[in-house]
């Protein structure tokens, strides 16, 4: 299941809220999540490890 990178919400493979960049097609859970991609992709899918795991 594809995850939204913006709220790391499952997301439907059916999502009609989808985007590409650099070739990897990404999925969104609404509007308001790939809105928030379009403005600034780099700071949601440039970061490494994005998930922060508790220690
Ligand atoms: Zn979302």
């Amino acid at each position: 299941m594809p995850i939204d990178p913006v709220c790391w919400m499952h997301v439907e493979r059916n999502s009609e809220y989808t985007a590409e960049y650099n070739g990897q097609k990404y999925y969104f859970c609404s509007l308001k999540c790939k809105k928030k991609i379009e403005k600034a992709p780099q700071k949601y899918l440039g970061v490494k490890s994005p998930m922060k795991m508790p220690e």
